[in-house]
């Protein structure tokens, strides 16, 4: 039984521009950052986005220092680019699923329609600019 799905997704508007700014940058790379923000009964708020320790610009997801991630409970979970438009999360992303919430972003890194967010099982999770 989990609760999570029943809590509302929210994204601050900032952190969706970041968020594409920082995908279109790295592009045909792919980008990652950690999410941050805060979680209560009702929602989960992504407000901030943070650089990973040793950031990787890799061609390969798998290739993330997952050792290096900080223990804070702010860290929602991981955001990244498919830089091939498949904005869905592959195997290798679902066993290194950290914290509460995936996103995945894709070409052409223009608006909330070119980022997908999952929950831990991998399910489409509805979310909303705020
Ligand atoms: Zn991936």
């Amino acid at each position: 039984m989990s609760t999570s799905n029943t809590k509302k997704v929210l994204f601050q508007n900032d952190v969706i521009e970041g968020l594409l700014a920082y995908c279109k940058d790295t592009h045909p790379l792919e980008g990652i950052l950690l999410m941050r923000g805060e979680v209560n009964k009702r929602e989960i708020r992504v407000k901030s986005l943070m650089i990973p320790p040793i950031p990787t610009h890799s061609e390969h997801f798998s290739s993330f220092q997952w050792h290096m991630v900080p223990l804070d409970a702010s860290i929602l979970g991981i955001a990244h680019s498919h830089p091939n438009g498949v904005i869905w999360p592959s195997e290798v992303d679902l066993i290194n699923f950290l914290g509460r919430l995936m996103a995945i972003v894709g070409p052409p890194y223009l608006s909330e329609a070119d980022i997908g967010v999952f929950d831990s099982e991998g399910n489409p999770a509805r979310f909303s600019v705020v």
